[in-house]
This record gives structure tokens, C-alpha cells and sequence, in this order.
């Protein structure tokens, strides 16, 4: 059935230790990674590579990799978040946190060039950490080092752990080590439920809000549409599980709660940090989610595998509700071939649900890493002839989309764009995917309206194109009284001269 032609670049898995040596970035960042092992960051740096490995190219394009612990820290109760960093990058977080409706002040500490060399800023931040640690209002404070103060090394972890009891994590998120936000979730999950399992080794913790729970749970890991972790909690009922916390989590107790699980379903595969102090806590890991028919057969059977869950109880559950998925599924299905990318880390989950509806997915792209917890969806997703391609940049989107001319493309801001340029329907992953239901009989259906709507726009994009024909495209963009007169020959000429540039710079490196 497949027809692929686009050059799939195999990823290696994260256990491979060949990993770790890292992937050329262009030459600032490049600078910025010097400076910054220079600095005393490269124990850091070695970690993220080999917790985030990139390639086969540098790096996805997305927003700023901070924006992910920044919005870790926003959600979480009882939590201050300070930033140190330009106030460029600053400006640009803290618009975003507000954008995306966070309801909590982004501290920040300032500094210049003399504050940053002289070793001030370090100091700057221990006061203002200082100042802030009030036990009255919170349980943790988290400082984020952006990209120059890692590369200028300023230590973060020469903070005190802990101030008038209340908990200072101090983390470096810089743009050159940390690929994508997604990532960046897992950096400050990862050590904060570090910090929480050297507590609960120390001694007795705080019960979550709600009381301990008397089933054996199961924790999950990844941010979800707010009704997923009550519908796994129903399918896990029949086999005498219930949920427990969801990571990354809204308040502190609930990490306590996180760790004493009896196995973690890794919902979004790339937390490799977090899944590692799981694992150090004994706690097995369970990749993939109840998603569509199989996906939920499947998970169910691997969890309560994980579990010692008798096969009567499996069963007891799958049969109560595997039925109901695929009456929902039959009764809302999706016919179409469509692209699905992004940088979330469920690409591969919706892309299985999509094709279970009914839809032909050929192209599968996410921003995300391979990593041993996706395998699972990889190989269930090639079978049915996908193309998946891990740590896809733009430009492989974009590709794919040429390729394989879908009837509607799923994606991020540009493959949006590109896609209604060409005249194919086109959905926001993160707005419109993303914001529905995913998991067991409540998402079977939840995709298909949305989808079916997008489809049937096809012949509203035909009339506009018919209408406008190429008017006001390529260089004749724009509103002007007589229609610009294209100059291939003065572009050529600016690329030669640019051409040459670039050789000149390198020419004077190697010397
Ligand atoms: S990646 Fe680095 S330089 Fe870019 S906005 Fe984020 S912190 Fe600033």
C-alpha cells in the first residue's frame, strides 16, 4: 500500500549509547554549548543529549524550549516561577504563558553584562529566591536558567535546597540543549519528582488532597485533554485499579502521590527524566494509551500484565468496553487520507484513532524523539503503512505533504499555512486535536466531528481558488496599484553574493 518516497532517516533508541556525542548545531548555538561546558555545564548538557537526543537534523523548529518548564511551574499551585535570561526571551515567555491563559505572575531577575561576568546575577537570584520563600504561600520555588546564563554558567545548583521549607529547584533549559518544549516539560517534571523521591526516602510525606487511594494506581504521564485521566480511571475499574496523580502535576503532594504507584503508563513517551526516577523507584512503564479498539485492548492487557492483574479481570474490562469503542467508532467514521504533525507528543495516538475511524494516514511527523515508550504506536502505525517520522522538521511536513496530497493536513502554524496556500483543508494540532478527548469510548468518537467539518471545506477552497485564481501569490503578494515586476536575475545575483559570503566566513575559520 505504501508509496513513500521521502527519505525516512532511522532514529536510534535512547539506550543506545552511541548516543551522546550530540548533533552539529549552527554556529551560534554551537558558541553558546562551548561557553557553556566552558562554564561548567557540561555534565548538564552530556544528560539532555542523551535523555533528548537530536537528528537526523539539528533540531525541530518550535518555540522557545523554556516555555514548557515555565508552564510546568504556572500550573502548579503554591509555586513561584522566576526566570533568569535576556529580557528579550523574557518579554517573549511571559507574553506566551498569558497567552495561553496562565493566571500566575513569571518572576524574573534582571541582569546586564557586568552583573552576568562578575558572577552578580548569581547573587541577584539567591536574594530574590530569598525574598520569595514564604512557606505561607509556597511549597516550591523553581528558577529557570535561560539560554545566556547557561552559557555563562551561572550555578544554580549551589542554591539552597530548601529555604524556611520551602523547596528551591534551579534548572537550566537552554535553547541549544533542550530541543523542544515538549522536552522541557519532562526537564522540570523529571527534577522535581527527583527531589520528591529523596523526601519520601528521607521519611514520611504528605497524603494527597483527596486521601490515599485504597486500589492499587496507575500514574500517567504527559498533559491530557482534562476529562482522559476520568476515562481511564473507568476503564481501569473492572480490573480493581483507579488513576492516581497525572505528571507533570498541579501541586507538590500530588508527586508524593505520582511515585507511589504500582505502574506508570507513559501516555507521552518522551519523559525520559521523569521515567527514569520511576524506574528508580521500582515502578514498571507501560508506553502507548487506550486509544481507538486496539490501542485499548492492548494497553489494558500490558497494564494489567504490569500489575499481576488476573486475565479475568483483563478481560472483564475489555469486554465492557471495546464493544462500546468500536460501536462508536463504526457510528462516526472518517473517510480520507490525512497528514497528522506536531510537536506534542501524541501525534502517533491520534494518527492510530484516525486510522481506526476509518481515515488513511500516510504521514505520521512529530517534533518528539523516538523513544523506547513509542514503539509500540511505531510499529502498529508502519503496519498500516504509515510513514513516521520522529523529530520531523518543518520542512519534512511540508514534503510529506507534496508527497502524499492529503484531503486535510493536521498540523503546527506554517503546515497550516502551507496547507490552505495549496488549498487543502487544515487543522491546528494544538488548538483544535490537542483540546478533545483522545482515550477509550469518549475519544472514539470525539475526532470525527471536527475532522468530517474540516473535510467537507474541500470545495469552499476550490471556489476561492477558482475565484482568486493566482492573484496577489508569490511575488505579486500584497495590495499594489500596478503588479510588481518580478526579478529573477536580481535575485540570483543576491544569492551569488551571499554564496560567496558564506565561503569567505568559512575560509577565514579554517585558518
Ligand atoms: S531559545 Fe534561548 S535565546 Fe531563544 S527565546 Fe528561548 S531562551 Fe531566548
Amino acid at each position: 500500500m505504501t508509496t513513500a518516497t521521502i527519505p525516512i532517516v532511522p532514529e536510534k533508541l535512547l539506550t543506545d549509547p552511541a548516543l551522546g556525542d550530540g548533533v552539529g548545531c549552527h554556529a551560534g548555538k554551537e558558541q553558546m554549548n562551548l561557553a557553556a561546558r566552558a562554564a561548567g555545564k557540561t555534565a548538564i548538557l552530556q544528560q539532555y543529549e542523551k535523555d533528548y537526543p537530536k537528528g537526523p537534523h539539528d533540531q525541530p523548529q518550535s518555540m522557545c524550549p523554556a516555555f514548557g518548564s515555565l508552564r510546568v511551574g504556572l500550573r502548579m499551585r503554591r509555586t513561584a516561577t522566576i526566570l533568569s535570561g535576556s529580557a528579550c526571551c523574557v518579554y517573549g515567555l511571559t507574553f506566551t504563558s498569558h497567552f495561553y491563559g496562565a493566571r500566575r505572575s513569571v518572576g524574573y531577575v534582571p541582569f546586564n553584562s557586568e552583573s552576568l561576568v562578575t558572577g552578580k546575577l548569581f547573587e541577584d537570584i539567591r536574594e530574590a529566591v530569598y525574598k520569595e520563600a514564604d512557606p505561607e504561600k509556597y511549597d516550591a520555588i523553581v528558577i529557570i536558567n535561560l539560554c545566556v546564563p547557561t552559557a555563562s554558567g551561572v550555578p544554580l545548583q549551589l542554591l539552597p535546597k530548601e529555604i524556611n521549607g520551602v523547596r528551591i529547584i534551579g534548572i537550566d533549559v537552554p535553547g541549544f540543549g533542550v530541543p523542544t518544549h515538549a522536552e522541557a516539560k519532562d526537564v522540570l517534571a523529571g527534577a522535581m519528582l527527583q527531589y520528591a523521591r529523596n523526601e519520601i526516602l528521607a521519611g514520611p510525606v504528605q497524603a494527597p488532597r483527596a486521601g490515599k487511594q485504597s486500589k492499587p494506581t496507575v500514574t500517567l504521564l504527559g498533559e491530557m485533554f482534562p476529562a482522559d485521566p476520568a476515562v481511564i480511571g473507568m476503564l481501569l475499574d473492572p480490573m480493581e485499579l483507579a488513576v492516581g496523580a497525572t505528571v507533570p502535576t498541579r501541586e507538590w503532594r500530588e508527586l508524593y502521590q505520582a511515585i507511589d504507584c504500582s505502574v506508570v503508563g507513559a501516555i507521552h513517551p518522551f519523559y525520559t527524566a521523569s521515567i527514569r526516577e520511576f524506574q528508580a523507584a521500582g515502578r514498571p512503564i507501560v508506553g502507548s494509551a487506550p486509544v481507538g479498539y486496539e490501542g485499548t485492548a492492548n494497553w489494558l492487557a500490558a497494564i494489567g500484565a504490569a500489575t499481576n492483574t488476573s486475565a479475568d479481570k483483563i478481560a472483564a474490562a475489555q469486554n465492557k468496553f471495546l464493544p462500546a469503542i468500536k460501536g462508536v467508532l463504526s457510528a462516526a467514521p472518517i473517510k480520507g487520507r490525512i497528514n497528522v504533525s506536531g510537536y506534542e507528543g501524541s501525534e502517533l495516538l491520534v494518527a492510530r484513532l484516525l486510522i481506526e475511524s476509518g481515515a488513511e494516514v500516510r504521514y505520521v511527523g512529530s517534533a518528539c524523539p523516538r523513544t523506547e515508550w513509542s514503539q509500540a504506536d511505531l510499529e502498529w502505525l508502519e503496519a498500516k503503512g504509515a510513514q513516521v517520522v520522529f523529530r520531523a522538521s518543518l520542512e519534512q511536513d511540508l514534503a510529506a505533504m507534496a508527497e502524499y496530497k492529503p484531503d486535510l493536513a493536521i498540523g503546527t502554524t506554517p503546515v497550516v499555512q502551507a496547507a490552505k496556500q495549496a488549498s487543502i483543508p487544515a487543522l491546528y494540532f494544538t488548538n483544535l486535536i490537542s483540546a478533545r478527548p483522545l482515550m477509550g469510548p469518549a475519544g472514539a468518537g470525539s475526532l470525527a466531528q471536527v475532522i468530517n467539518a474540516a473535510l467537507k471545506n474541500q470545495a469552499r477552497f476550490d471556489e476561492m481558488k477558482a475565484f482568486f485564481g493566482n492573484v496577489g501569490t508569490g511575488h505579486a503578494a500584497g495590495v499594489w496599484e500596478d503588479v510588481p515586476v518580478d526579478r529573477p536575475e536580481f535575485k540570483a545575483e543576491t544569492r551569488r553574493k551571499l554564496e560567496k559570503k558564506i565561503k569567505k566566513r568559512k575560509a577565514e575559520e579554517m585558518m
